[in-house]
């Protein structure tokens, strides 16, 4: 039995799993895509993917860096890749370091430091495009771009012999176009977001809202997080056509979170919307 139960939802072919309570454990994957945004306690289904995309320090985010991948080299599988926000590189080498001596066996690592407007590279034509955050020194977001090529409207219609030639003879025929896939936002106060069009475009947004009752809007804005007021302007400029909702509270049980969003959001915002933690399999609540 694998070690966690995981909250399961399929968009468009693409499956995304996870777990994420504020303070306990936060960690997101999207199998198909190979990324893994943060670790949380690196459950059983998380250790194939070869990508964790960390967003920040905190321990219910990163827990399971070292035990994801010693469990790679334990499988044999090749070592894990770890992006995370430049200033946690250290410290994340030397808890590689020690585990390693407290095991005694190496653990490989793949570390690569990022800060905000760095891309890295997934697979050929997917990007992971690193963004701030505010709620951590040096804590930032990802969003996963898919980038293509597509034909100017003046060659369209034209049969794959045609654009052959056209391109031995030096046309320029296409331009190279984004898609933004999915948006991970991971632990923040409010930001405008909308500001950056790949994030208010993308066609998924996975996005934290911790706090629900008007008297936890203090402890919100202490902890860095966000409060369902802030939450709804941050979705009224964000044309994103899935909304998953993570970071949720045990204070406040999910049918009332349920109640408040819908009380709080336009029907059409609110339709878009799926709470990951009532999408597990063996749901009580
Ligand atoms: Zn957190
Ligand atoms: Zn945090």
């Amino acid at each position: 039995m694998p070690s966690h139960n995981l909250a399961s939802i399929e968009i468009d072919n693409l499956q995304i799993i996870g777990y994420s309570v504020a303070g306990e454990e936060t960690v997101v994957a999207m199998p198909q895509l190979d990324v893994c945004f943060d670790v949380g306690k690196a459950p059983d289904q998380i250790i194939p993917i070869n990508h964790v995309l960390l967003t920040h320090g905190h321990m219910d985010h990163a827990a399971g860096i070292a035990y994801y991948l010693s469990q790679r080299n334990f499988c044999g599988i090749t070592a894990g890749t770890i992006v995370a926000p430049s200033n946690l590189l250290g410290p994340i080498r030397e808890i590689i370091d020690a585990w390693s001596r407290l095991d005694g066996n190496p653990i490989p690592a793949n570390l690569i430091g990022v800060k905000p407007g760095d891309e890295h590279r997934i697979k050929p034509n997917l990007f992971a495009r690193v963004f701030p955050t505010k709620h951590s020194r040096g804590s930032v977001g990802f969003t996963v771009i898919e980038k293509r090529k597509k034909l100017k409207a003046e060659y369209v219609g034209l049969n794959s012999k045609q654009i052959v030639e056209l391109k031995k003879q030096g046309f320029d025929i296409d331009y190279p176009v984004e898609i933004p896939i999915v948006t991970y936002i991971g632990d923040t106060q409010y930001v405008d977001f909308s500001q950056l069009k790949y994030i208010a475009e993308s066609k998924i947004l996975i996005v934290e809202c911790t706090f629900y009752e008007g008297e936890h809007a203090a402890r919100a804005e202490a902890g860095r997080h966000m409060h369902i007021d802030e939450f709804v302007t941050l979705l009224n400029n964000l044309n994103n056509e899935h909304i998953i909702v993570t970071h949720t509270t045990q204070r406040t049980p999910m049918r009332e979170i349920r109640r408040i969003l819908k009380n709080a959001l336009p029907k059409d915002k609110y339709d878009r919307i799926t709470l990951l933690m009532a999408k597990r399999p063996r749901q009580t609540d």
